[in-house]
């Protein structure tokens, strides 16, 4: 703080605004950031210069300092909240190769061009390659932008003015308000609810089929589990009844996970006899939001052709990075999901010792990981946390980067199942920090 003498003569001595932007760093920053962010900057430094907070001829340094990474709003955060699937951190986290695919494809690119005829191609032929060379099931695939417009494409292509027989076990709402009810109504298509909500049976099934059936729909209730006296009816006992069966998996596994036994996958399901199987690009496919469409070649042709298509279309980075996630090395979720106990709890004890050196009250303890919102519920992963006072929670969640763990019984968990190994490093500088030892 300067005096009030000194404060008044600082007032006057704030350098000019265009003076300020003159500055070598900050001309590079406009053409990084836009001019009206650094202008933003600049334009702080000098208030605070003008209360006397700021030495006048520090106010361009302030203003570097005070610049975003990047142009967008959206911060990188660490996820040690042990929640594989983290809705509000976005679910997936995707994989060096889809990065690395997503940057190549920013440009121009020959999303739709084949670039030895010099003619129009397939749009995002890679991609559909990758994905039907994945699961060999399907006679063919389709890629919409996530799972609820798969879902909505379905519906309106195959059942618009006709019903959709579904158990009432499986009027499911993911989130956020929303409900599959809601979604398939939005069609045009009639629901016809068969069974109860605990238990449905074949037969509830068959009487409800008619001519005007569009298609039997099955949902996997991927946020809960129904306990008790209940039963549903498998994929494969629903598809011989003669109308096309459609199976919204959810989840986005594309071949059985022996981890997760309970959970639903595309080749499975259609190897079972489903017509038509939907799922999520963000859950445990690990790759970008996207919605999965694969199944019997008449039906995904329908899907295709309808003019709904063309509004649900992917974009150009989506198709990069999901073929990139499809070919590529195992994807952040895999590796999250698959972290070994020992490895989690090496890295934990690691931390905490050098956290407790740097003067932080830090110890390990045992965590429960979950795969999330984006499937297997009920299923509990073991893991290694590191437990911190619980008042550094706001300041880990502001800081840079951002982390945000678990609070939990009094004390933050650090949950270290979905933290990259090469991000111990940042997460021990931002405790530390948060800590005020920096
Ligand atoms: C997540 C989910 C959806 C919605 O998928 P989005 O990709 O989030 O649109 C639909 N059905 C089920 C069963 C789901 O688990």
């Amino acid at each position: 703080m300067l005096d009030a003498v000194e404060a008044g003569d600082a007032r006057r001595r704030v350098p000019r605004t265009d003076l300020v932007l003159a500055d070598a760093r900050l001309v590079a920053a406009a053409e990084r950031l836009g001019r009206s962010t650094v202008k933003a900057a600049v334009v702080a430094a000098q208030e605070q210069a003008r209360r006397g907070e700021l030495a006048p001829d520090l106010v361009p340094d302030a203003a570097v300092a005070a610049l975003p990474d990047g142009a967008a709003s959206m911060r990188p955060v660490i996820n040690a909240t042990g929640v594989v699937l983290h809705t509000n951190l976005g679910r997936a986290a995707l994989s060096a190769a889809a990065v690395g695919a997503l940057r190549t494809a920013a440009g121009h690119t020959d999303v739709e061009l084949d670039l030895a005829t010099g003619l129009r191609a397939g749009r995002g032929r890679g991609a559909i390659a990758a994905l039907a060379g994945a699961v060999p099931a399907a006679e063919a695939v389709h890629v919409v932008n996530n799972g609820a417009a798969a879902l909505l494409l379905a519906a309106t292509a195959l059942a618009a003015g006709r019903e959709i027989v579904v158990s009432r076990g499986e009027l499911v709402e993911i989130g956020d308000g929303f409900r599959l009810p809601d979604l398939i109504r939005s069609t045009g298509a009639r629901l016809r609810e068969v069974g109860t909500t605990n238990r449905t049976t074949p037969r509830d099934y068959a009487e409800a089929l008619g001519p005007e059936t569009g298609f039997v729909l099955k949902v996997h209730p991927s946020n809960f589990v129904v306990q008790g006296f209940t039963s549903a009816v498998p994929a494969g006992a629903l598809a011989g009844l003669g109308v096309p069966l459609v199976v919204d998996i959810g989840s986005g596994l594309l071949a059985p996970e022996p981890l997760l036994p309970d959970e639903p996958d595309a080749a499975t399901t259609l190897a079972a006899g489903a017509t038509l199987v939907t799922a999520s690009g963000d859950k445990l496919l690990g790759g970008p939001q996207a919605g999965l469409l694969l199944g019997r070649r008449d039906a995904v042709e329908a899907l295709r052709r309808h003019p709904l298509a063309r509004a649900l279309r992917v974009d150009k980075l989506t198709l990069a990075a999901l073929e990139a996630t499809l070919t590529g090395p195992p994807t952040p979720t895999a590796l999250a999901l698959h972290a070994n106990l020992a490895g989690l709890r090496d890295r934990a004890e690691l931390l905490a010792d050098r956290l407790r050196e740097a003067g932080v009250a830090a110890v390990t303890g045992e965590s429960a990981s979950v795969v999330g919102g984006g499937g297997a519920p009920g299923v509990v992963l073991p893991s290694v946390a590191v437990r911190l006072p619980p008042q550094l929670a706001a300041a880990l969640r502001t800081g840079t980067p951002a982390v945000v763990g678990r609070v939990e019984h009094g004390a933050l968990l650090l949950d270290l199942r979905c933290v990259r190994p090469a991000d111990d490093d940042a997460l021990y500088a931002a405790v530390v920090v948060a800590a005020g030892f920096a």
